[in-house]
């Protein structure tokens, strides 16, 4: 009986260790079909805003990817990016997710200035990238390249087998900017600062909750913006949830916010009824203000 307890419990362990592999699997699976141009499932973009801190204002937009099941489930990145990256589906994904980004800033124009969009350590890797990268822009010509922002976390330097800052540079001569994502959370954070040409620094969001009521994270915040500042570069906090965290970093000179209290990532359609009200706002208070200014 004993043996036959034990030879359960194996069983119940191998389940146990095969669900996250065959989960593995059918993400995989599903994201080939999806980039296969199948109708049922897909992988549109949500888009989550970044605002100016003092005025509110919209800046721009980070395109975060989701997977829409043949059963119209919305699926976030962590159910099949991770699959997409060790397979290396990652590196058409990628492409479809800033092609698509492009696609909407385009169509948003007058109304967002730019989109940022994720790129994982394989895709920068990949010698085709920069080319790839390239080649979106020659097609898009009286386009203002620094309105796409490319982010990339410190796992893409430290994992890499190429030379991440040369790739920077290469990117960054096609007008493209650079952000360096989820700050503060790696172990070379300082190393990455002096060595990278980024153009944003994205203040993680475990520094960002709870900053109203502790002086040593709110040390740390002045310390990254004074720094960020000083080599040239701007900052976005994340995880903006509180209002009193974004009346801290307001008070504390952060130029831009993103995170829930401000909205949430929005499918495009809803992205789109935001813009469209921020903007009727906007102009509404300019046309006021002129009248007053007289
Ligand atoms: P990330 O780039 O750091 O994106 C920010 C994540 O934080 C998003 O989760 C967003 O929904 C979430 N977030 C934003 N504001 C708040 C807040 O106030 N509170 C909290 N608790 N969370 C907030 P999401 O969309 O699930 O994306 C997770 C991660 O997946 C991203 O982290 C990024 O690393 C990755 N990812 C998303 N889209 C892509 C993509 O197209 N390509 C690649 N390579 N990775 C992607
Ligand atoms: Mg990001
Ligand atoms: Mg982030
Ligand atoms: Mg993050």
């Amino acid at each position: 009986a004993a043996k036959r307890a034990g030879g359960n419990r194996v069983q119940i362990f191998t389940d146990e260790l095969r669900a996250p592999v065959q989960e593995k699997i059918a993400a995989e699976a599903r994201v080939r079909r999806a980039l296969a141009g199948e109708q049922r499932i897909t992988l549109p973009l949500w888009f989550q805003p970044v605002a100016s801190s003092s005025t509110g204002q919209i800046l721009g937009a980070e395109a975060l990817v989701r997977m829409r099941t043949p059963e119209g489930e919305i699926l976030s990145p962590f159910h099949f990016i991770g699959a997409a990256e060790e397979t290396g589906l990652i590196v058409p994904l990628g492409e479809h997710v800033l092609r698509s980004a492009i696609d909407h800033l385009l169509h948003w124009s007058d109304r967002l200035g730019y989109v940022s969009v994720n790129v994982s350590p394989r895709q920068l890797a990949e010698p085709d990238f920069v080319p790839m990268v390239a080649s979106i822009l020659s097609r898009l010509p009286g386009f203002d390249p620094s309105r796409i922002v490319l982010e990339i976390t410190e796992t893409a330097v430290l994992s890499s087998t190429v030379d991440v800052s040369e790739r920077l540079t290469a990117l960054k001569q096609l007008g493209v900017r650079i952000a360096l994502d989820d700050f503060g959370t790696g172990y070379s954070s300082l190393t990455w600062l002096k060595s990278l040409p980024a153009d944003i620094v994205k203040l993680d969001r475990s520094f960002v909750a709870g900053l109203a009521e502790d002086p040593k994270k709110n040390s740390i915040i002045q310390a990254v913006l004074w720094l960020a500042r000083s080599l040239g570069m701007s900052t976005i906090a994340e995880g903006v949830e509180e209002p009193a965290d974004w009346e801290a970093l307001r008070a504390a000179g952060c130029p831009a916010v993103q995170g829930y209290l401000f909205s949430k990532p929005l499918p495009a359609a809803d992205f789109d009824e935001m813009l469209r009200r921020h903007h009727e706002r906007a102009t509404f208070e300019g046309v006021h203000l002129r009248e007053t200014m007289g």
